[in-house]
């Protein structure tokens, strides 16, 4: 997963707004960062691997010149893929970032190289650069009759997820997002008297409410070029069913940000009641009922909290703060393999004795998708003398692996594949455990269904995820 960040302003250089636009996409990746900008004349590029503060300071962004910019903070979608975006192609003066991933890259690359273009890192966002470098180069008519041409012609060949932020020096910024919309991209504009004095755009609303107004999402399939006098033009290029990524609100995504017009604390709280509702009608509620003083409410923090507390109220149980981690790291979800996981938990997450001990812990997570946090969370929580761990998931069992960049590749890995409930309850150690439903979530976000990617819970992959295109 990826965060992705584009200014361009009239009249003020954008890199230090790019800087804490990052800071507020850094839980979508910790592992890579990178600023470009560019003023009329020359380019500026610094990237690199670690956190979007250790890689800048102030003496960077000063260099970084410019009013039009990009930034980027990635964790690698797979393994290899750990260059730090964005890329640069001097021959069409094109600078590109993308959140996302893109399935078809290998048969991609082969095409690319026949017609004399190479890719020189792991990135796929080096081939989406190039490939939409190949359709710009041979269209013709206007810079923005070019970029939409080329973006179209690029939503056609890629198969995958992809929100595109870019920059043609001399010219202006240009921006696309993937015809099913699967990953997040959101925009807004400032104005200053009757102009617009600034556009940006982000993964995510929270990194650009302190410098827009008006947010609103990129359409699915939709193109947008502004040039440096910040004239918008925007098209439809490409158009598909909506197909959002419900991991966003689930997991992804922060509680402050909105997304498709809704905002993920509201349907966070609104996963938590469908859960307690659910509880609610369930022989556990009859089992518990004479034991109502001893249940506590508790999140997997941070993300579960606004579910939890709704649990909490419709339940009219108490809800208490039980877990402290250590937020000086980053999400444990996020770290690359098991083993870093695993001790993320051992020495990160530490539970107050005092509040759980002899009660009955109702724990609410985000969703289990390994296990492996569950389990080590469960654990130290009995370890501290609670009596029950009751887990509830906001998220429907994931069974599929995710081909759009959310790094959980192997159906090996996930714990809901080939597994029963009591499997699953055995391995975490919790003493039940309670799914929202597919049809619960779809209410909680608000849109139905058939608008929703859920291929990791139901199989249903919304491209066709073939490693082949015939020719460019
Ligand atoms: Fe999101 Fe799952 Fe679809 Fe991946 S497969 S985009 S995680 S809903």
């Amino acid at each position: 997963m990826c965060g992705i960040i584009g200014i361009i302003s009239k009249e003020k250089w954008v890199s230090y707004d790019i800087y804490h636009s990052l800071l507020n996409l850094q839980h979508r990746g910790q592992d890579n960062a990178g600023i470009f900008t560019t003023d009329d004349q020359y380019i500026y590029l610094e990237k690199g691997k670690g956190l979007v503060s250790e890689i800048f300071n102030n003496v960077k962004l000063e260099q970084l010149k410019g009013r039009m910019g990009i930034g980027q903070v990635r964790y690698p979608t797979t393994v290899k893929k750990e260059d730090a975006q964005p890329f640069y192609i001097d021959l069409g003066g094109i600078a590109m970032a993308h959140n996302g991933n893109v399935y078809n890259e290998t048969a991609l690359r082969q095409r690319l190289k026949e017609n004399r273009i190479y890719c020189d890192s792991d990135c796929d966002a080096e081939t989406i650069l190039k490939l939409f470098y190949y359709y710009f180069d041979k269209s013709r008519g206007t810079i923005i009759e070019r970029c939409f041409n080329a973006a179209k012609l690029v939503m056609q060949k890629v198969d995958g997820s992809y929100s595109v932020v870019s920059v043609i020096r001399g010219a202006g910024f240009f921006a696309f997002r993937d015809p099913h919309g699967i990953r997040p991209f959101v925009f807004g504009k400032k104005m200053k008297g009757n102009n617009v004095n600034t556009y940006a755009f982000a993964s995510e609303s929270v990194a650009i409410e302190d410098i827009v107004d008006n947010i609103e999402h990129v359409k699915c399939g939709e193109g947008i070029f502004i040039d440096q006098n910040l004239k918008i033009y925007r098209k439809v290029l490409l158009k598909k069913n909506p197909q959002h990524c419900m991991f966003e609100w689930v997991y992804f995504s922060r509680s402050v940000s909105k997304l498709e017009g809704s905002s993920i604390n509201h349907v966070r709280g609104n996963l938590g009641k469908e859960l307690a509702k659910k509880y609610q009608q369930s022989p556990l509620y009859e089992r518990l009922s004479n034991q109502k003083n001893k249940i506590i409410v508790a999140a997997i923090p941070e993300t579960s909290r606004p579910a939890s507390i709704t649990f909490a109220r419709q339940t009219k149980y108490q809800y208490k703060d039980i877990l402290e981690k250590n937020r000086f790291i980053g999400r444990i979800f996020i770290k690359p393999n098991e083993k870093l996981r695993r001790s993320e938990i051992i020495y990160n997450v530490k539970v107050i004795e005092e509040v759980v001990k002899n009660k009955i812990v109702f724990l609410i997570d985000d969703s289990i998708v390994r296990g492996t946090t569950s389990k080590g969370i469960i654990k130290k929580i009995k370890s501290k003398g609670a009596k029950e761990v009751h887990l509830f998931s906001t998220c429907p069992p994931i069974v599929n692996p995710c081909y759009y960049g959310v790094n959980m590749p192997t159906k090996k890995e996930l714990i809901a594949h080939n597994k029963t409930l009591k499997d699953i309850e055995e391995y975490t150690g919790a003493d039940s455990i309670t799914y929202i439903t597919i049809d619960e979530l779809a209410s909680s976000i608000g849109l139905h269904a058939s608008k929703l990617c859920l291929a990791c819970l139901n199989g249903r992959y919304p491209t066709p995820l073939l490693n082949y295109i015939d020719k460019l």
